[in-house]
């Protein structure tokens, strides 16, 4: 009841299902990572190269200008706000832009660039005289699809004379009709389908394939083999591209099916540390107390961007939200016209909060035995410490097994995490 309170007062609630990871899961957190984000995720790392030719020499660049892309698009990376490559941009733009064309195999955390890159090698690709489909991109769901699209919409955007249309179940089109948008970007049962059975495009005319968030692509029955169809019907010199945020046996396996003779570029995710975070938690009697706690709270987090997690949408209190709903509510996070997210997320270690100050769990992250989730919860609250701006975290523990559970935490990262008392808060302020 008291977090009605709190929920009227603009919080904002974006829930995952409860389920264990699952594919819709996976969907979700890539998609609300992208809506989140608004700028590259600092990485320190060297960018690890491997290529199909190793004599070859390899090109970086360090400037858009060194591309020679088309004047439209120079002015439509500039109008983004980007003023040099990203990392993993140096290294795959002069690839992927190369003559002739060079596949390509790209694993980085989400928020390095890759959609950027890609996007501007199809619109480089592309050439608008020809009124008929050159390159396809299949994402797992049509939210991952439109985000895209909207990033080849701002990129293209001097460059009116390139279009794109949605591959998406609902978009129904005339039988034997033949589409003249030389972009096509969509889920792959629906691109098959186009491509196959209906003909709307043709995939011998195709010159640019790209196959984005390859790790969330698996998860989902079927999405695998639907893209593997696609990509056999595709000419011989056919550029492959191919994406992913991480790279397990499963994932690699799938790439090079899709990628024959690939370039590979990899980009480790910057290790995170609590050093330069301050870890403390209330102790509760009950899980009312943990709301009232949490009120008490409130008041002092909303200073800064906050974000609060528990185990259950009922919790979370938002049940069953669509995705538009969620998508609209985070975006006013970003905006900054929230300033907290209340999130379940129990399976999840996918959702990047670096810009978030001030991180909640209202229930501790545990592992589906019940075990203390580490990994998660240094997720969920680490920096990376070049550019770690200093952080909150506050665990809120209402009995012996929640406490149990944090000292295992305390112990296993050798950090202490200090006792917080809610009636007096000038601690953390
Ligand atoms: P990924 O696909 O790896 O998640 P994105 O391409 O979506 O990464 O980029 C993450 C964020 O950084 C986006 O907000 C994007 O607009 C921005 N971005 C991408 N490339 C650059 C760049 N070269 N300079 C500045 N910002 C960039």
């Amino acid at each position: 009841k008291t977090l009605t309170y709190a929920t009227r007062a603009n919080v904002l609630l974006a829930c995952l299902k409860d389920a264990p990871a699952c594919a819709e899961d996976k969907a979700a957190q890539s998609l609300l990572n992208k809506l989140i984000r608004n700028n590259l995720v600092n990485n320190t790392n060297q960018v690890e190269v491997l290529q199909k030719d190793p004599n070859s020499p390899l090109y970086s660049v360090k400037s858009f200008e060194e591309l020679r892309l088309k004047p439209q698009l120079l002015q439509g990376v500039y109008g983004m706000g980007f003023n040099r490559p990203s990392k993993i941009q140096e290294t795959a733009l002069p690839m992927m832009l190369a003559e002739p064309p060079q596949n390509l195999i790209a694993q980085s955390q989400s928020g390095t660039g890759k959609t950027a890159a890609f996007v501007l090698a199809m619109l480089s690709h592309v050439d608008p005289n020809n009124k008929y489909p050159q390159c396809l991109c299949v994402s797992p769901t049509y939210e991952l699809a439109l985000q895209t699209g909207k990033v080849i919409e701002q990129m293209g955007k001097h460059y009116p004379e390139v279009r794109l249309v949605y591959a998406i179940r609902g978009n129904k089109l005339q039988r034997g009709m033949k589409l003249q948008e030389q972009i096509v970007i969509g889920t792959p049962g629906t691109m098959l389908d186009w491509c196959g059975k209906f003909k709307f495009i043709d995939p011998k005319k195709i010159k640019v394939f790209v196959l984005d968030e390859a790790d969330v692509m698996i998860a989902t029955q079927g999405h695998q083999d639907q893209s593997i169809r696609i990509q056999r019907m595709l000419p011989k010199n056919c550029q492959m591209l191919l994406f992913s945020a991480t790279f397990e046996e499963s994932v690699w396996n799938f790439a090079q099916r899709i990628v024959p003779d690939p370039n590979i570029i990899k980009l480790k995710r910057e290790e995170e540390t609590l050093d330069t975070i301050k870890q403390y938690y209330v102790l509760c009697n009950s899980r009312e107390e943990k709301f009232q706690a949490l009120c008490n709270i409130y008041g002092a987090i909303t200073i800064a961007q906050a974000m609060i997690f528990c185990h259950t949408r009922k919790t979370a209190g938002c049940g069953e939200m669509q995705v538009e709903q969620r998508a609209a509510v985070i975006d006013r996070f970003r905006d900054g016209k929230e300033k907290v997210l209340v999130t379940t997320n129990v399976c999840a270690r996918g959702i990047d909060v670096e810009q978030v100050s001030v991180v909640i769990n209202f229930d501790l992250p545990v592992d589906k035995d019940g075990n203390p989730d580490n990994e998660t919860y240094l997720h969920r609250i680490g920096r990376t410490g070049r550019f770690g701006k200093r952080g909150l975290a506050i665990n809120m523990v209402d009995s012996r097994m929640s406490m149990n559970i944090l000292n295992r935490i305390q112990e296993h990262f050798s950090k202490k995490i200090e006792k917080l008392d809610t009636d007096d808060l000038d601690e953390i302020e």
